[in-house]
């Protein structure tokens, strides 16, 4: 197995462990890769970010429910709905504080990633720099994935206020119910960690075989973890090589994607994909001068930042 291969390997084995202990804490999980050893924790920060933020975000609620009951003596369920669509989603500050966070965590990451990737594949050319296309990528992504974790908590809140309407229940119901939510669970808190790892690796991965010149092509390689069953089309995609700026097509759905888990890829081919890829290297150019690699580089990187 190559260096790259086995950083990889590593990356992902470590992944998979920290999705199975779900109940451990993320820096017990050590990954077995020299220089990786920083990433459990940075992980583990993000985690306990958001589950901080997620704890706010439920107090807030519960909070604002509370003012607005004791203001309006026995309010209908109806009005205390209205209240929360019409005036307190709107002054929800999750989406804001997490994309913050997010974008924070993936900037990171993705760094820490490259540094390792490309000097496994070629120490004349080491990372200095995530291209702007990368860097634009990660503010685009974190408030999207900000907005629509937003969103499905409002609809969960809404989901418990229309049900207790039908189902004639109390406010202390909807309290109980509120405060149980999964949306508020530090249970979200580590699935988003873990896959948001998952997606920062990809794009490392991305960002590493643009960036260095003897990387002509990426290789689809499936994996999966103990947990899931394999995607027989992930299955068939193994070994699929295409050039480093060409997208890949999947088999069966024809969606097409630049790496596994591609935010434009729909759920369906993104859930629990632990696929990776690897870089197919052209010996004759890693076998040129530092001087002819790193104007090399630099080209590339200039197309990235353009
Ligand atoms: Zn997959």
């Amino acid at each position: 197995m190559s260096k790259v291969e086995n950083f990889l390997k590593s990356l992902n084995d470590f992944i998979a462990k920290a999705e199975e202990k779900d109940d451990e804490k993320l820096t017990d999980v050590v990954p077995d890769f020299p220089g990786l050893e920083i990433l459990p924790k940075i992980v583990e920060d993000y985690e306990k970010k958001i589950a901080k933020l997620l704890r706010n975000q439920r107090k807030l609620y519960l909070k604002e429910m509370k003012a607005f009951v004791s203001k309006d003596d026995k309010p209908t369920l109806e009005a205390i709905l209205q209240y929360f669509t019409n005036n307190l989603f709107a002054t929800d500050e999750f989406a804001e504080e997490f994309g913050e966070v997010t974008a924070e965590f993936l900037q990171l990451t993705i760094e820490e990633l490259c540094k390792k990737l490309m000097e496994s594949i070629d120490p004349d050319i080491p990372f200095v720099e995530t291209s702007t296309q990368t860097t634009n990528w990660v503010k685009d992504w974190s408030t999207k994935l900000a907005d629509l974790m937003q969103l499905n908590t409002h609809k969960a809140i809404e989901k418990v206020l229309t049900d207790a309407i039908e189902n004639g229940d109390s406010i202390q119901d909807v309290e109980l119910k509120m405060k149980d939510l999964p949306e508020f669970d530090r249970k979200r808190a580590r699935t988003t960690a873990i896959t948001e790892i998952l997606t920062a690796s990809s794009r490392a991965q991305w960002e590493s075989y643009m960036q260095s010149p003897a990387v002509v092509k990426k290789k689809w390689k499936h994996s999966g973890s103990k947990k899931n069953q394999p995607r027989e089309n992930h299955v068939a995609m193994d070994g699929v090589e295409v050039g480093v700026d060409e997208e890949f097509k999947i088999e069966g759905s024809g969606e097409t994607c630049q790496y596994p888990r591609d935010p434009s890829l729909s759920a369906k081919e993104r859930v629990n994909c632990h696929c990776t890829m690897g870089p197919v290297v052209d010996e004759s150019i890693l076998g040129l001068s530092q001087e002819e690699k790193e104007q090399l580089r630099q080209e590339a990187l200039k197309e990235l930042n353009s």
